[in-house]
């Protein structure tokens, strides 16, 4: 179902008692209100603590940053979907740029994470050009081909699930946010791509959220555009009264 969302995506950040700290901050500064929903994506050792401290909050939910591609075994220091599930977590972000760089996660192992989380877990899928590829004025090729290589594989049903956050490389902590227009047309673009897959149904419903040094003072633009249903947020999710700002900005 298609949501307004704002998700913080902590990465390497915090320790438990700063998590928890920040997400008292953030529960006593913004209204319980249904039509946003918050998604905290903290380190793997916080979900538990997390997931349970927010459990009353039918707006919050905890998503984790990865998870492995198979179900369990002997893959020292990995973590699985299921395990990711029984902490109370309910998505998890898959594909971002960071695993793609820093793990060389490609495609193919990408559309296994999404195979082995899908059951569990509503995964948000990371996708995005880099610099390169949008100077090449090739980057809605690229976010085509990893739709297809690692998602379009999907039944309706399973894709249906699905969240889309477009990301371009060069915007991710870099200060240098897509322009509104920019973003709207790779959003629309990427819808169009479902529509073609999949159907006009499923493609309206397809929750598509933008990331990449959205803000406090851009965010308002950005969520006006009609394709973007809301941010994955990383730096500006660390402080409690720039996220909240984002919240607020719908
Ligand atoms: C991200 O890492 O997903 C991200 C969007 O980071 P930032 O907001 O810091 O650019």
């Amino acid at each position: 179902m298609r949501r307004k969302i704002v998700a913080g995506n902590w990465k390497m950040n915090k320790t438990l008692d700063q998590g928890l700290q920040l997400v008292d901050e953030i529960l006593s500064s913004s209204e319980t209100s249904s039509q946003v929903l918050k998604i905290i994506a903290p380190p793997y050792i916080h979900l538990a603590a997390i997931a349970e401290k927010l459990s009353s909050r039918e707006d919050f939910a905890v998503a984790a940053q990865n998870c492995h591609h198979l179900k369990s075994g002997a893959f020292t220091g990995e973590v699985s979907a299921e395990m990711i599930a029984s902490t109370g977590a309910k998505y998890v972000i898959i594909g971002h740029s960071e695993r793609r760089s820093f793990a060389g996660e490609t495609n193919d192992i990408l559309s296994q994470k999404v195979n082995i989380a899908i059951d569990k877990l509503t995964p948000i899928f990371c996708i995005g050009e880099n610099v390169d590829q949008r100077n090449a004025n090739t980057h809605l090729e690229t976010i085509r081909a990893q739709l297809k290589d690692a998602l379009f594989h999907l039944t309706a049903a399973d894709f249906g699930k699905i969240i889309i956050a477009y990301e371009p490389v060069w915007a991710i902590g870099t200060g240098v946010t897509a322009t509104s227009h920019q973003a709207q047309g790779v959003h629309n673009f990427i819808r169009t791509e479902i529509n073609k897959k999949y159907g006009k149904e499923i493609s309206e419903n397809t929750t598509i959220l933008y990331g990449g040094s959205c803000n406090a003072q851009n965010a308002q633009e950005l969520f006006s555009c009609i394709d973007i249903d809301g941010g994955l947020i990383g730096g500006a999710s660390l402080k409690a009264t720039d996220i909240v700002s984002i919240i607020n900005s719908f």
